[in-house]
């Protein structure tokens, strides 16, 4: 293999792809001269303004290297050590960050809670709130949502605001894993505050890495209160970029003209397009609506070995059950959804003699 030849793109994960070319500009705009260090620069100030542009509020604004970062040192400055967080069974604090939420909040254990579709909803919270409410139990302090969820699913306005309407009624705090919240806007085709504070979140995970950019979520709090002291925690964490603007100038690139809504757009239409060519063959069956860049599918188990072999590329642990999970990124084409429906189809459809 010649590192220079582009290999192909596959369905794995919307962050198997590269950067987008827009955050590569700003990236490489960026680069001349020198800035301040820490994050005192030009572009994390843009970035920053952008993001409370977006928001339509002020808030404060913190940069770091990941998600499992972003969500584990925001869940642990809404806890004390023996508080909980209440969260859906498939969350990724749960089930892909290795402990980083319960190990950077000193103990604060998660809470897994049932849902379809990988949504919780209000009787769930109210159930984990009021199974114990005496002082031998860590006490629920915070209710973390995904939103696009694990599943792919996108919490409407009002289920959201359901949801979070419950967690305040029993004094919890509301934190939002957005690592595609942008595929959730662009599905909702809502104003960003609209599902955020305006439906009382308190912090929200920002994802990038998963929409275009190389490296990089954006922390943002809503409850400034809940900010105090956050830098610190990051730095403690080992998550205060020195060249700070390398993480925030493909932010300016990403907001700056719209290009996240688009590309959120694009990897959401890429997966109603996939699973549309799929949906019909023998023996597939989509698991949960298609709300956002991600298609979850029942494929018998020889067919998922058959596109392997043809060298498609995906998982199959990650949806609660055995459906393959299929990922569209900001750069996937419709040849590459139509190819992967081309092979599958060849592979299911049954040999019929002339
Ligand atoms: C990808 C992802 C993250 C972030 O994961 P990192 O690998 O730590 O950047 C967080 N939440 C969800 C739901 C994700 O899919």
């Amino acid at each position: 293999m010649k590192l220079t030849d582009p290999p192909r793109r596959q369905f794995a994960s919307d962050n198997y792809s590269g950067m987008c070319p827009e955050a590569w500009a700003a990236l490489a705009e960026s680069n001349p001269g020198h800035e301040i260090s820490y994050g005192n620069d030009a572009w994390t100030q843009k970035a920053s303004d952008l993001i409370r542009e977006v928001f339509e509020t002020r808030c404060e604004v913190f940069f770091v290297f990941n998600g499992t970062a972003a969500n584990s040192l925001s869940l642990a400055s809404l806890c004390q050590s023996y508080h909980s967080v209440l969260c859906h069974e498939l969350a990724h604090i749960e089930t892909a960050e290795c402990g980083a939420p319960e190990f950077f909040a000193n103990g604060s254990k998660v809470l897994l809670l049932p849902g379809a579709n990988g949504k919780i909803d209000g009787a769930a919270i109210q159930h984990a709130v009021n199974k114990r409410t005496d002082i031998h139990y860590p006490k629920p302090r915070a209710l973390s949502l995904t939103q696009a969820t694990e599943a792919g699913t996108v919490y409407s306005v009002d289920e959201l605001r359901a949801v979070t309407k419950e967690a305040r009624h029993h004094g919890l705090r509301v934190h939002m894993d957005g690592a595609r919240f942008a595929n959730a806007v662009a599905a909702l085709d809502v104003a960003p505050a609209e599902i955020t504070w305006k439906a009382g979140v308190d912090v929200l995970c920002f994802g990038g890495t998963k929409n275009g950019i190389a490296i990089g979520e954006a922390v943002v709090f809503f409850n400034l209160e809940a900010a105090r002291e956050f830098d610190y925690r990051c730095k403690q964490g080992g998550q205060l970029a020195s060249k700070m603007r390398f993480l925030s100038a493909p932010w300016v690139g990403m907001l700056r003209d719209g290009a996240w809504l688009r590309h959120a757009h694009h990897s959401n239409a890429m997966a109603k397009r996939l699973a549309a060519g799929i949906r019909d063959l023998p023996g597939i069956k989509i698991a949960y609506a298609v709300d956002s860049n991600a298609v979850f599918a029942h494929i018998p188990k020889p067919a998922v070995q058959a596109l392997h072999d043809r060298g498609w590329k995906f998982y199959t642990h990650v949806g609660g059950g055995e459906e393959a999970r299929l990922m569209c990124s900001w750069d996937t084409t419709a040849e590459d959804v139509d190819q992967f429906a081309a092979d599958l189809r060849a592979i299911v459809t049954p040999f019929v003699p002339p």
